[in-house]
């Protein structure tokens, strides 16, 4: 395993044999929260792509007053804690909530979803070339499409037990540590981490894990946003893809938000995100571009 610095094992050291990582490099030191003031036992970290006017990153929520803690990066370098990693083999599971998705109307949309994945996945630079993180391709299940539609209103924390209750029922594969689900959800389905915030209005989409290193680890993706979301196109589908990218390429290289290679509080699309460029891999999707460590630059493709 490479490393760009010297002092990570000592960073994490704490972390390493227990299940729930809460600390990362970045808020290892911090007792109380910034907001209210209260001592904390830790943060829920989640891997957020941020709508315009707010930005990517790590977002940290503080246990147990659950404020959103701002923290400042104590690294600008590329580092890796130890987390878990995507390996070869690993597996994608994309599920479809809603019976929107079984309509003839989101045929179209389910196809080229199922499409952007492969692509994505398999691209020759933009996927195989993050082997440099030690991190593999992985293969598609067939998509689950699950009828009973999400509320409209719905909380990360609440898709963490729906996760959960679908595997318990055998709705969808349990793939345990070695591999994740793609959670895609019907227009009109807002998605919040507080009362404050929420899908589209302050963040596109994101990665997650319901129990730290033991996974089941997922992304969310939301109804593409109207605004906010794609600097490249108007389409609903560069949107979704662009979003879909990062949340991939962060998962594998970060399955645990904060716990695998990290820039700061940053992970390696959202680095690339603040200076953000126009991308395409091969297959003609816009993807959000990752930092690669060996050419000291972000990924280019078409
Ligand atoms: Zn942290
Ligand atoms: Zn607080």
């Amino acid at each position: 395993m490479s490393r760009v610095q010297g002092k990570d094992s000592d960073l994490f050291s704490g972390f390493s044999n227990t299940s729930l990582k809460d600390r990362c490099e970045s808020c290892s030191n911090i007792v109380s929260c910034i907001v209210c003031g209260n001592s904390i036992s830790g943060f829920e970290h989640i891997g957020v792509r941020a709508a315009a006017g707010h930005e990517s990153g790590i977002w940290h929520y503080a246990n147990p007053c659950r404020h959103r803690n701002e923290l400042r990066p104590r690294s600008a370098n590329v580092k890796y804690g130890g987390g878990p990693l995507w390996r070869n083999g690993y597996t994608w599971q994309n599920i479809f909530w809603g019976s929107y998705f079984a309509g003839s109307a989101a045929s179209t949309w389910v196809r080229d979803i199922e499409r952007a994945v492969i692509d994505i996945e398999s691209d020759k630079t933009y996927s195989v070339g993050l082997s440099q993180y030690d991190v593999g391709i992985g293969k598609l299940n067939h998509p689950v499409t699950i009828k009973t539609a999400p509320a409209t209103k719905i909380t990360d924390g609440q898709i963490r037990q729906t996760l959960a209750s679908w595997i318990a029922s055998g709705s969808i594969p349990n793939l345990g540590t070695k591999g994740a689900y793609n959670i895609f959800l019907p227009p009109g389905v807002t998605v919040s981490f507080s009362p404050a915030e929420a899908s589209c209005a302050v963040f596109c989409d994101y990665h997650n894990t319901a129990n730290g290193s033991n996974g089941p680890f997922y992304t969310v993706e939301p109804y593409p946003c109207s605004k906010g979301c794609n600097q490249c196109t108007n389409h609903a589908l560069d949107t979704l893809t662009q979003g879909l990218s990062e949340e991939m390429v962060e998962l594998k290289t970060d399955m645990n938000p904060g716990t695998g290679w990290v820039i700061g509080t940053l992970e390696l699309c959202d680095y690339c995100d603040a200076k953000f460029v126009c991308n395409r891999i091969t297959g003609g999707e816009y993807v959000n571009s990752w930092y690669d460590k060996n050419k000291k630059a972000c990924w280019k493709g078409i």
